[in-house]
């Protein structure tokens, strides 16, 4: 299964490592053909090259639309070596094969990401190479195709290793990666297409993705992982720069971007905000006068599961903030920058993985979110679904004062990122109780109450924080008894879609407790 490589054929944009491929493939004999602007690096770097151009008979032409685009190219990458109709054919037209085929693309990524001009992108669209890429890969009986500047060094290995010629196997893991590449190319033209049409549904997109790193593995050490990114320049853990601290793995980047999405939500200019994740859900939120104050009442709501969490700060980490942190065990603090004394502080601390973003993501900012199913994807618009003050319906006869509505509004944005059934209870702009995950809502109004003394009790206080709090439901509540759960444990106010056919006797029950509640009208389920 050896196959000779005798012609190559180089047409790259991106010129890195070409001189010193072209230098190595030439002293092992090999003819080298390539394109304008790669022919002219490797004849100035004193190579013998021959044009396309000239193997063609055509000139390169349409600003460089159409170079390669010919029978003379693609006969020679897709003739069958042993077959004799396609040898018989290559000696009528005089077609020579290529065996070993060297392209990067146009950079059309990088050109969206630099937010170029829609005809600048559309120029951006590489047509010639794609076709050949996988006119070679399809052809990996006989032909290596190689995409990418990391295999030049592999591939110059493999050759020195076999006298010049290559594997099967080789060439196969070639293709594979060939194709991998002109896949998530096209999905990044239509990724971009997609968004410049402002094209909402989800179903004209394909998904588009380009992998940024091998992970060392999934959630568990026996699931094999990797993260892809899909080119967005947006704050968030896929663009953050990690300051310090070992690789992030597959659940601290899950628990990182729901930190940081969480915190996102709290604009800078309304005051610190801290948002502490276990597993994906909030186990504290809070504001602050200080960074250092946000933290701390975000660690009060429940200081048993924020040991080993996720940190995120709505703005820049200062240094008193980052000597409370590391009072206990924390695997990744994500803040829009930090200053020197708090990287000096967090130095000392190895394991802590420290990521600073460009600023905070936009909770409004549509986007798609996407989940495996056996068998396929779930697409849908991100839920950037939010509410101000305006849009609550007052149900009670009681309505709320100024402060409890405030809370209301905190709680809701907190219940927007806690897996449902979602119960927040807030006091004073600070989580006191969350009830995430469980299958039944009365389930989650007792486990955050629960929470809430089991923090009283150690923190000394002499009633639990629920106390005068508010509480917010992602959902509406189907039955009267979560609602009353919530009023034992001292709630005086409740925020939540509505929309139950029990409505009625849900807002009965909240007037006869003495109860506000306001209706969002909107639901906020995560599952
Ligand atoms: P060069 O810098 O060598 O002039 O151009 C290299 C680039 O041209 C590579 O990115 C390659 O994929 C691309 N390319 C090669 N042939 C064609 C073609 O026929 N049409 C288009 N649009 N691009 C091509």
């Amino acid at each position: 299964d050896l196959a000779p490589v005798t012609r190559a054929l180089l047409s790259v944009s991106d010129k890195t490592g070409l001189v010193d491929l072209g230098r190595a493939l030439a002293a092992r004999g090999i003819e080298l053909l390539s394109t304008g602007g790669s022919a002219k690096t490797l004849r100035e770097a004193g190579l013998a090259v021959r044009d396309v151009a000239e193997v063609t008979g055509f000139p390169e032409m349409m600003d460089g639309r159409v170079k390669t685009l010919h029978p003379m190219v693609h006969g020679g990458l897709l003739a069958l070596r042993d077959n004799a109709d396609h040898t018989a054919a290559m000696q009528q037209h005089g077609i020579g094969a290529i065996d070993l085929l060297v392209v990067n693309l146009y950079p059309f990524e990088e050109t969206v990401a630099k937010g170029a001009d829609y005809e600048t992108c559309i120029e951006n669209i590489d047509i010639g190479g794609p076709a050949m890429i996988r006119a070679g890969a399809k052809n990996h009986g006989f032909v290596n195709v190689v995409v990418d500047v990391e295999d030049y060094d592999p591939l110059l290995a493999e050759l020195a290793a076999h006298d010049g010629q290559t594997t099967y196997a080789f060439r196969q893991r070639l293709a594979l990666t060939a194709y991998a590449r002109t896949g998530a190319y096209d999905a990044a033209v239509s990724t971009w297409m997609a968004d410049a049409l402002a094209e909402a549904a989800p179903r004209r997109r394909a998904v588009a993705g380009t992998l940024a790193q091998t992970l060392r593995y999934g959630e568990n050490p026996h699931q094999a992982a990797a993260f892809y990114t899909d080119g967005s320049q947006r704050p968030g853990v896929a663009t953050a720069t990690q300051i310090q601290g070992k690789e992030l793995s597959y659940n601290n980047i899950n628990d990182t971007d729901a930190a940081f999405e969480l915190v996102s939500e709290f604009a800078p200019e309304n005051g610190p905000a801290c948002a502490i994740i276990k597993h994906a859900n909030p186990c504290g939120v809070a504001r602050g006068e200080t960074l250092t104050q946000a933290y701390g009442r975000a660690f009060d709501c429940d200081r048993t599961s924020a040991f080993g969490g996720i940190i995120a700060l709505n703005q820049p980490l200062d240094g008193a903030t980052a000597e409370e942190i590391s009072q206990i065990f924390t695997e990744v603090v994500i803040a829009p920058g930090a200053d020197a004394e708090a990287m000096s502080i967090f130095a000392k601390k190895k394991n802590l993985r420290l990521l600073v973003t460009e600023g905070l993501a936009d909770p409004r900012q549509a986007a798609r979110t996407l989940r495996q199913v056996s068998g396929g994807y779930l697409v849908q618009d991100k839920d950037n679904g939010h509410i101000t003050a305006d849009d609550l319906k007052v149900v009670t006869k009681r309505a709320p004062s100024d402060r409890e509505l405030a809370d209301m509004l905190f709680a809701w944005k907190v219940a927007k990122h806690v897996k449902s059934n979602a119960i927040v209870y807030v006091r004073d702009g600070a989580t006191v109780g969350v009830g995430a995950g469980q299958m039944s809502r009365v389930d989650s109004c007792r486990i955050a109450a629960r929470k809430a003394e089991d923090m009283a009790e150690a923190l000394g206080l002499a009633a639990p924080l629920t106390k005068g709090s508010v509480v917010a439901s992602d959902a509406f509540f189907p039955f009267a008894d979560g609602l009353l759960t919530a009023a034992e444990a001292g709630a005086t106010a409740v925020i939540h879609p509505g929309g139950s056919m029990r409505d009625d006797e849900v807002i009965a029950a909240a007037d006869a407790a003495g109860l506000a509640m306001v209706l969002t009208g909107m639901r906020h389920f995560r599952h």
